[in-house]
């Protein structure tokens, strides 16, 4: 009998070895607040001795980030992100999604309404605000939010200076579907285009697909099972039941689509999960033969590898292979970049304060490392790096791992 989630809990052989991958127990110290301690209170939920109300149980629950940098470390592969999807529909289901939860949603992913807040958005962006008022405090660091998803300048020599670099197209084009999402396309469409451009180099011509929606991942993460469900079969029937691969560039929208076939419970569903790639995979291409070389650009670059590709989807060779195709490109060793940044999807507005107590511990790590430029490859990770970098007075840009690449295709001539 299937336990929705519970069994991957089962494994749990308390030895202790996530404590320390976990960005909350460090920051608490907290055995409440560690992946083993909710291990423990997940369990009891399912055994009936703690209620869905139960205030221990609701309190460190809502204060796990979801990060999932418990699952690689543990040698026993208990499977942490499901067994929390499950104890937070239960905890949802009995005392609803909170009112900032739901209103956050409305305003983020519901078809018709996100298409206006983002208008506005950006809207305000463009008038150079948000970048002044960045700081710490809520509104200030949303501000400091809403600046980090602007396009910012571009790197690398001019085209004519690199010319001599250009190579032919790949004579072999494949499709690849773009997966557009809702805060990818709403604030951060520069990304989509830096995408198509690059696996254009790289041999793929993307297509574009209508009637495709939110991808769910916000609406998981709160416990919202059935809504999330109802979003991944929309997106399944509209992508189809062809065999070319679902391009998406935001590590969050890709860890869920990559499980729909678990959370619909359907071969149609796993299929379309089969089927789903990281813009970096593409790229990397099947052989990790890495991407078609691009002009240098002389960067010192910090690589902040999105917890949703590095845990969930167990990506980390990929996006290094992106940075090798760029001469000259240093890439800066930073302590800890492999702990959560805090962001977690709305984790950054629900706990605004274990939010940035994560936060703070990475941006002392990277003001030792002053990169020039924190790359990583998902939305929420974006702007909470770029928030806490403007907030703490560090001069270093954020910026999509393709967005680079793109800079150094551009600077070698190649969208001539
Ligand atoms: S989750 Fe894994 S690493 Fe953590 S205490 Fe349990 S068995 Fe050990
Ligand atoms: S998901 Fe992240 S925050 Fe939650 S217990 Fe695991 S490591 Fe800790």
């Amino acid at each position: 009998m299937t336990r929705g989630g519970f069994e991957g809990l089962d494994a749990c052989v308390h030895c202790g070895f996530c404590l320390q991958a976990c960005p909350t127990f460090l920051a608490t110290g907290d055995e409440s607040d560690s992946p083993r301690g909710r291990i423990e209170l997940m369990r009891a939920l399912e055994r009936g001795e703690l209620s869905e109300t139960d205030t221990a149980l609701v309190y460190h629950l809502d204060r796990c980030l979801g990060c999932r940098g418990c699952e690689p470390v543990c040698p026993s592969g208990v499977q942490y992100g499901h067994g929390l999807e499950a104890a937070r529909a239960r905890i949802t289901a009995a005392r609803g999604a909170s009112v900032l939860t739901r209103l956050a949603l409305w305003a983020l992913t519901t078809a018709g309404v996100s298409s206006g807040v983002y208008w506005l958005a950006r809207l305000l962006r463009a008038t150079g605000l948000p970048r002044l008022f960045a700081g710490w405090g809520r509104l200030r660091f949303a501000m400091g939010m809403l600046s980090a998803t602007g396009a910012v300048k571009r790197f690398g020599g001019s085209a004519v200076r690199n010319r001599r670099m250009r190579t032919a197209q790949p004579p072999n084009r494949q499709t690849a579907q773009l997966f557009r999402g809702c805060v990818m396309q709403g604030l951060f469409s520069h990304v989509h285009d830096a995408t198509i451009r690059t696996l254009a180099v790289n041999g793929y011509q993307t297509v574009e697909v209508s009637g495709q929606v939110c991808c769910g991942a916000l609406h998981a993460h709160a416990g919202l099972v059935d809504e999330a469900r109802a979003l991944a079969r929309t997106n399944v029937a509209a992508f189809g039941d062809g065999d070319e691969p679902i391009v998406v560039n935001s590590a969050g929208c890709g860890a869920l689509m990559k499980e729909y076939g678990h959370l619909l419970g359907d071969e149609r569903a796993a299929r379309f999960s089969a089927r789903v790639r990281d813009v970096t995979e593409l790229l990397a291409g099947d052989g990790g033969r890495g991407p078609v070389a691009g002009a240098p650009l002389d960067l010192h670059v910090a690589y902040d590898p999105p917890c949703h590709l590095l845990h969930a989807q167990r990506i980390a060779a990929q996006p290094l292979k992106l940075f090798a195709a760029i001469p000259l490109l240093e890439l800066v060793s930073v302590q800890g970049a492999a702990d959560c940044c805090g962001s977690a999807g709305l984790f950054t507005l629900l706990e605004p304060e274990m939010s940035r107590a994560v936060l703070k511990t990475k941006l002392e790590y990277l003001r030792e490392a002053a990169p020039q430029v924190v790359a990583t490859g998902n939305p929420g990770c974006l702007m909470q790096l770029g928030a806490g970098l403007a907030a703490a007075g560090i001069r270093a840009e954020v910026r999509h791992p393709v967005e680079l690449l793109d800079d150094a295709y551009r600077a070698a001539g190649r969208y001539e």
